[in-house]
Formats: C-alpha cells, sequence, structure tokens
C-alpha cells in the first residue's frame, strides 16, 4: 500500500472578510478565495491507467529521453554524410549496400563502414557509422549498391536523442488535469506512477419546502428541483465526483443532519437556496450558528449573498436559490475555488472580446453577467434578464461580463464574451 499524503485542513478563518466590508467586489472576493484556498484532496502515486482526468498533485519529469536514441525518421538507407566527400549537388553517388538492416526494436549490431548503406526502417535506432538517412523513393536500388543524386544536408530524415524530451526535464506541472496527450508524453518519458490527487468529492443539496422531484405530481406552490441537475451536471463536467444529497425542507434540524453527512463524504458541499437573510434562509442562519460563516455580499448581478462557511472543516458554499444566480456563482466563484480545493492551479476563465449584438445601460456598482452566445461574430444576449429564466441559460452558450463601472452599449462595442467551455 502506498501512503496517501493528506494536505493540512484549511484555516478556520479562510472565508473571513476584512472589517468594514460591505460590497465586495468580484475581483477582491476573486482575490480572498485565491489567497486563502489550497488543495484538500490526498495524494498518492497512481498507475498511468488511471490518471485520466485527475490532478497531478506533484511535477511530472522525464526519466529517460524521447527519443531515447538517435533514430531514422523515414524508411530509406542511412551512411555517414562525411563519407560522400563534397559532391556538386545533381552528380550521381552509389554506394555499396552493407548486408543486414536495422529496424525499430531491431537494431543493428554492426558498423557501418565509411561509404557504405544500410538499409534502415522508420523508428530504426541509427546503427553505427550512420548519421543521414535518405528516404528510400528517392534512392535507385541494385542488388547490392544504392544510387542517388548528391544534396542530401547531413543528419536528413533522422531524429536526435532528447530532441522532444531530455531526462529530468519537467514535462508536466504541478496542479495540471491529465489529458489524453499527457498520457503519452509520460509513457514515452519512462513515467508510469504520477502522484495524482484524489478526484474531488463534491456534496450537492437542494434547499426550499416548495421543492419535489422530477417526475412526481406537483402540488399547489411546488416546483421541480431544477437547481440538483444543474450542479451535479456542471460537477461532473468540471471532472469531480458528485455527490447527491437530495433536497431538505426549510427546517433546521434536517438541514443540519445532511450538512453532517455531506461532510462525512465530500470534500467541499454547494448548497443552493436559503443563503439570504430572510426567516427561511436556513442554511445561513445554521452556518452562522456554526462559526467560521461569511455572508459575502458580492457585488454582483445576478447573485445575492453567497454564503462560505466551513461545517466540519469542510467549505460550503451557499448559493442562492434562483437558478440563474445558482449558475452564475458557481461559474464565477465556486469554480475557482474548487480548482483550488482539488490542488488545480488557479485560473481566470479566458474570454475574448466581440461586438455586441445589443444595446445595454448600466449603473455602476455591480459586475455584471448577461447570458449570452455569439451569432455571426456578434454576442447576443437574452431577450429578458430575470433570475427565474431557466430558459435563458439553456438558451445561452456562455457569458458576457460587464464590467463593474458605469457603461453604455451600443451595438457593435465591443464586450467580452466567456463561453461556457472557459469554465471547464
Ligand atoms: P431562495 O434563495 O431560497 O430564497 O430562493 C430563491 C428563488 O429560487 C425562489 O424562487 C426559489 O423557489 C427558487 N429556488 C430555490 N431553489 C431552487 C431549486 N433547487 N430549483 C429551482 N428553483 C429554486
Ligand atoms: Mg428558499
Amino acid at each position: 500500500m502506498t501512503e496517501k499524503l493528506r494536505p493540512p485542513p484549511l484555516r478556520d478563518d479562510c472565508f473571513a472578510l476584512p472589517a468594514g466590508v460591505d460590497w465586495t467586489p468580484v475581483d477582491e472576493a476573486l482575490g480572498l478565495l485565491r489567497d486563502r484556498l489550497g488543495p484538500v484532496c490526498a495524494a498518492s502515486p497512481a498507475p498511468l491507467a488511471e490518471a485520466l482526468g485527475r490532478v497531478l498533485a506533484a511535477p511530472v519529469v522525464a526519466e529517460r529521453a524521447n527519443p531515447p536514441s538517435p533514430n531514422s525518421a523515414v524508411d530509406g538507407y542511412g551512411f555517414a554524410h562525411a563519407s560522400l566527400g563534397a559532391p556538386e549537388a545533381g552528380t550521381d553517388i552509389t554506394l555499396p549496400l552493407t548486408e543486414g538492416r536495422a529496424a525499430a526494436g531491431v537494431p543493428f549490431a554492426g558498423h557501418v563502414p565509411p561509404g557504405q548503406a544500410i538499409r534502415v526502417l522508420t523508428g530504426a535506432a541509427l546503427p553505427e557509422g550512420v548519421d543521414t538517412v535518405i528516404l528510400e523513393e528517392d534512392v535507385t536500388r541494385g542488388a547490392t549498391a544504392i544510387a542517388f543524386r548528391a544534396g542530401i544536408k547531413p543528419g536528413a530524415n533522422t531524429r536526435r536523442a532528447g530532441e522532444d524530451v531530455q531526462p529530468g526535464q519537467e514535462i508536466l506541472a504541478q496542479g495540471r488535469v491529465v489529458t489524453p496527450a499527457d498520457l503519452a508524453l509520460m509513457a514515452s518519458a519512462g513515467v508510469s506512477r504520477p502522484m495524482l490527487r484524489d478526484r474531488l468529492r463534491v456534496a450537492v443539496i437542494s434547499t426550499g419546502d416548495e421543492l419535489i422531484e422530477p417526475g412526481t405530481p406537483a402540488g399547489p406552490g411546488q416546483i421541480y428541483d431544477a437547481n440538483r441537475p444543474m450542479l451535479l451536471g456542471l460537477l461532473r463536467s468540471f471532472g469531480y465526483e458528485p455527490v447527491d444529497l437530495g433536497r431538505v425542507p426549510d427546517d433546521r434540524e434536517t438541514l443540519r443532519a445532511t450538512l453532517d453527512r455531506a461532510a462525512g463524504q465530500a470534500d467541499a458541499i454547494l448548497t443552493s437556496g436559503g443563503a439570504s437573510a430572510g426567516d427561511e434562509d436556513h442554511v445561513s442562519a445554521l452556518l452562522q450558528e456554526a462559526g467560521a460563516m461569511t455572508r459575502w455580499r458580492i457585488a454582483v448581478k445576478p447573485g445575492r449573498p453567497l454564503a462560505l462557511a466551513l461545517w466540519g472543516g469542510v467549505p460550503v458554499f451557499g448559493l442562492p436559490g434562483n437558478p440563474v444566480a445558482a449558475l452564475v456563482c458557481t461559474l464565477i466563484f465556486a469554480r475557482p475555488a474548487l480548482r483550488l480545493l482539488a490542488g488545480q492551479s488557479w485560473q481566470a476563465p479566458q474570454g475574448f472580446d466581440l461586438p455586441a449584438g445589443f444595446s445595454k445601460r448600466k449603473k455602476p456598482g455591480r459586475r455584471e453577467y448577461l447570458r449570452a452566445r455569439m451569432r455571426d461574430g456578434r454576442a447576443e444576449v437574452f431577450a429578458s434578464e430575470g433570475s427565474g429564466r431557466i430558459s435563458g441559460l439553456s438558451w445561452a452558450e456562455g457569458l458576457v461580463e460587464l464590467p463593474d463601472g458605469e457603461i453604455d452599449i451600443a451595438p457593435g462595442d465591443p464586450v467580452r464574451f466567456y463561453p461556457y467551455g472557459s469554465f471547464l
């Protein structure tokens, strides 16, 4: 059994806000998360077969060179370039053939004398005495010799040892999520058991007396729980392990028991609903009671206060109940925070500027995210900004970000667009 290395626990005050702060600007809120959160998942070496989509817990260092030895890039004939002398380009050269051949995995054991050539195949280690390979299509082959036109450069059609990767070279950075190409790179560099983090497990809890399960008949005032399938799906697309803890009514004791269960089974918890300061905002009341909770009033729209807390040492992201706000808060705040908890590097989503396909006047004070998509090179926004309009989330293919300050956008003005994929 290999030992699992567990990171130290998060600090009790990791979600505290500076005293006297009222509305925290988005960048400041992100800066606080960035400074205070770190990996919570254990790390251990694991085979490549288990590495895809996992987070590297340490930099990966090449154990051997790629290629390990000089070899041929083509099927052809190898020889020592210096032994050709200095013929004028275009003159005919004839080289007698050395008996035998070099193939990938089956090297030629002998030495190729100067002035002779040997049959080599793609991937074959260059035999001693060979530094250049001529493509088979460029030669005429006789029974015991080959002929070709002068003009080939020294080293042609060969790969140098270590031209791709040198032994001891860092080939992959800590915090990276392993891709299929990374598997190829590690395999070629002789790495078979990289240090990997356990997958981040994230519990999802919906709260609200009005919520029922899709597929069941709805009574008066009841709505189907839309946030839970969305959040579970997002977590899966982030590469984490979602843990479904179902729905909880607006009842403090049930919520307490569910949070306890969540803390026992997951490394982080996402709740939705009940995060404000109202009578039925039990999530925020309960987290407050437990201490180590801060209600973050982030200057963002859509998004009511976000409740951040530790429950039994496990970070809780208390998201707003409105599905639109829940999604935006997840992408903008929970996403980068979860990355750090999972052991990934901090990464701002990569967006790009597009000409606006809409007009909009915005007051100063809050950063705003609009449901948007790109059509004909322009950013279109959803017709309604209502934060209960779930159809707009589905219509959209990303978010347009409007700056904190006042702005008056006319069609054609540049706006920043983040495709949903940039948050993955
Ligand atoms: P709350 O944050 O609990 O005050 O909820 C704000 C709004 O979001 C209310 O209209 C809720 O009914 C709605 N809401 C809360 N949770 C969900 C959910 N899981 N799915 C759909 N709507 C929800
Ligand atoms: Mg509620």
